[in-house]
C-alpha cells in the first residue's frame, strides 16, 4: 500500500470552527464520510494577487461556494454560503499566499459511528491546501471511453460533489492509466457522452461549440459554465444538448475543463488521432487566461480577491 505522498500541503487547515495546523487537522477511523462517502467537496485554484500585496484571488468564488452549499444540501445538511464563505476567508488568511495552490472545502460528515445514513448525523466543515500545478496537460491528452458508465441521477445527486461518487471517478481513471491513456470519457446510461473522470467535455464541429447539456448526468461544472459564457460573447455558436459518441471520433477540436484541469485539448480518442489546429479551443483559453491573470477588464468580477497570510 502506498501511504507516502509527494503534496505539498498548505501549513493551516480549517477544522470544527478553528484554524489549527495542518498535521492537527485529523478524523478518527469511525468518521462516518471515510466510510460512506457521506460528504461534499468544492475545490477552488488561488491564485496570487500582483495588484494587491498580501492578497489572494479566487476564480467566480460566489458559485464554487453556492454548489457547495447546494451539495451539502442534496446530503440533507443546511449550510448557508456566508458559513462557508467565512470559513474560506479565515483559511486564506491563515496561509501564505505566495504560491498558487488549490483549496479544498470538504462539508462531512463527522459523526463516528455504524450506519449508512443522513440523519442525525453530525456533519462539520473542513478546508485544507495543497499546492498544484497542471493537472492535465495544455498541449493535449489521451482519452479513453470508460468501461464503467457514469452514473444516473435517479441513483445518485449527480448535479452536487458528493464524494461517494467519485468511486466511479477513480475507478474510470486508473483504467485509463492501466490503458496508457491520459483521461476516460464517461457515457451516461443511455450511451451518450457524458464528461470526463472529473471535468467537463466540450467538441468543436463546423465552427459550433458543442457540450452535453445540463441533464445528461453531468456536473454543472463552472469553468463549463464559464466558457459556454465567453463562447457566447465571442459570437461563437454554442449547443448543450445529446452528445454521440462517433461525434467525438470526429470532432474538429475537442477539449476537457475544470477547475484543476482548467482546458486541457483531447488529441486522441481510442485509436482516433484529432487534428492538430485548434483554432477555437485556442481562442477560448486565451481568453480564460487573460480574464484568470487579469490581462484583461472582461468579467473583472470573476476574480475575487482575499486577504492572504504571510
Ligand atoms: N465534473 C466533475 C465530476 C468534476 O469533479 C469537476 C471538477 N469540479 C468538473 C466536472 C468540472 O467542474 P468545475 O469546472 O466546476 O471545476
Amino acid at each position: 500500500m502506498t501511504t507516502k505522498s509527494n503534496n505539498q500541503f498548505l501549513p493551516k487547515a480549517y477544522m470544527q470552527g478553528k484554524i489549527v495546523s495542518f498535521e492537527d487537522a485529523q478524523v478518527s477511523v469511525a468518521t462516518h464520510a471515510l466510510h460512506y462517502g457521506t460528504a461534499a467537496f468544492a475545490g477552488m485554484r488561488v491564485y496570487d494577487d500582483p495588484s494587491q500585496l498580501g492578497h489572494v484571488r479566487l476564480f467566480r468564488p460566489d458559485l464554487h461556494i453556492k454548489r457547495l452549499s447546494q451539495s451539502a444540501k442534496l446530503l440533507g445538511q443546511e449550510i448557508v454560503p456566508g458559513t462557508i464563505r467565512q470559513a474560506i476567508s479565515k483559511f486564506l488568511a491563515a496561509n501564505p499566499g505566495a504560491e498558487p495552490y488549490y483549496m479544498r472545502p470538504l462539508v462531512y460528515a463527522s459523526a463516528l459511528g455504524i450506519a449508512p445514513r443522513l440523519h442525525d448525523v453530525e456533519f462539520d466543515l473542513l478546508i485544507y491546501g495543497v499546492k498544484m500545478g497542471g493537472y492535465l496537460s495544455d498541449k493535449g491528452v489521451s482519452c479513453c471511453f470508460s468501461s464503467w458508465t457514469r452514473g444516473e441521477d435517479r441513483s445518485l445527486p449527480l448535479r452536487g460533489k458528493i464524494s461517494g461518487t467519485y468511486v466511479s471517478s477513480a475507478l474510470a481513471k486508473t483504467e485509463a492509466a492501466s490503458r496508457g491513456f491520459d483521461e476516460a470519457v464517461f457515457l451516461n446510461s443511455s450511451g451518450k457522452v457524458a464528461e470526463g473522470s472529473a471535468m467537463n467535455i466540450f467538441i468543436v464541429k463546423n465552427d459550433t461549440l458543442i457540450t452535453p447539456s445540463i441533464t445528461q448526468d453531468i456536473l454543472e461544472g463552472i469553468t463549463r459554465r464559464s466558457i459556454l459564457e465567453i463562447a457566447r460573447e465571442q459570437a461563437i455558436k454554442t449547443e448543450e444538448r445529446e452528445v454521440d459518441r462517433s461525434e467525438l471520433i470526429l470532432a474538429d477540436e475537442a477539449f476537457l475543463t475544470g477547475t484543476a484541469t482548467q482546458i486541457a485539448p483531447i488529441n486522441k480518442f481510442e485509436q482516433y488521432d484529432l487534428p492538430a489546429s485548434r483554432p477555437v479551443t485556442s481562442r477560448i483559453t486565451n481568453h480564460l487566461n487573460e480574464i484568470i491573470h487579469k490581462k484583461s477588464s472582461v468579467h473583472g468580477d470573476w476574480m475575487v480577491s482575499f486577504k492572504a497570510g504571510t
